[in-house]
């Protein structure tokens, strides 16, 4: 990849990231009002190309709307687009932000600034190469009639929480499970069970509509409905999706150990050709850089 000091796209212009600043009366830096997305692109043998590129800025729109910032995708589009070309990046992790800028301290957002950017950095994996190990977190997912599970920049803390809670256990990803004992999702990434040779994707209102997940559903005829702990921990595999983590085998779920994965490793493989565009399917996902 290149080595030329990163740019990043910021309202309207690609500028060099390390000249740019924000005010530190930052709404979004103080409550948390902005929303993101995770993307990617990748290197594909036409040439870089962005994975479901429509349906992740749809989903932002539906943050931006609920936020009162003005998005436009055709411009987040092509903001994408120049940031990827400006980079020269091609297998690349995409994070575009809209968010509230300078104003007041008070919380209505109205008045306030509003900002787009995008930066673009060379392909990192999630969930690392080895298999996660994760254990059931003591914290409970935000709550889609409190929070809905979109990519709204405060949501996060939920997250954090329990990520770090997790790592200070020494497991890799945290698990939550609702109060009824369902499983919902893990901290950036959705949550899929094999059973018998079957494969069902984890449904729950309080997790995120994962565009890895659609994509794995639609590949797979995976079922999508509720799954209980104790279903997953009687799984025989059990792996987590997402943009950044792909299609990532789980180890172990606290003390239940998982063992070999042959469909969760079939899928992953038949994943990452769809995305570098080696499948029937792929054209119609991939948006070219
Ligand atoms: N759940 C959460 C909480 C996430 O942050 C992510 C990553 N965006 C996912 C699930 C997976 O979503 P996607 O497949 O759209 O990246």
């Amino acid at each position: 990849e290149t080595r030329d000091k990163p740019k990043l796209w910021f309202d309207g212009e690609i500028a060099d990231a390390d000249a740019l600043q924000a005010d530190l009366s930052t709404h979004a830096m103080h409550y948390g009002s902005g929303v993101f997305e995770g993307i990617r692109s990748y290197a594909t043998k036409n040439g870089a190309a962005v994975f479901r590129l429509p349906e992740h800025l749809e989903r932002m729109r539906k943050g931006a709307d609920l936020l009162g910032i003005a998005f436009d995708a055709a411009q987040a589009t092509e903001a994408v687009l120049q940031a990827l070309r400006a980079n020269g990046h091609r297998d690349a992790y995409i994070r575009p932000l809209a968010w509230v800028g300078a104003g007041s301290f008070g919380l209505d957002v109205a008045g306030h600034a509003q900002h787009l950017m995008v930066a673009t950095t060379p392909t990192l994996v999630h969930l690392g190469g080895a298999k996660a190990r994760m254990t059931v977190s003591p914290w409970r997912r935000n709550p889609a009639s409190s929070l809905p599970p979109l990519k709204l920049c405060g949501a996060y803390v939920n997250s954090i929480l329990a990520k770090r809670e997790a790592k200070s256990r020494g497991f890799d990803e945290a698990l939550f499970v609702d109060e009824r004992g369902f499983v919902v999702e893990c901290t950036g990434a959705n949550v899929f069970i094999v059973k018998d040779g079957r494969v069902t994707a984890v449904e729950h209102r309080d997790a995120l509509p994962g565009i890895t997940r659609d994509t794995l559903i639609a590949l797979s005829g995976a079922p999508s409905r509720p799954v209980t702990l104790e279903e997953l921990r009687d799984a025989d595999e059990v792996f987590a999706c997402g943009t950044a983590a792909e299609v990532a085998p789980i180890a172990a779920a606290d003390d239940r150990a998982y063992g070999d994965n042959p469909i969760g490793r079939e899928l992953a493989a038949l994943y990452a050709r769809t995305v570098r565009g080696e499948e029937a399917a792929s054209q119609a996902w991939l948006t070219p850089v």
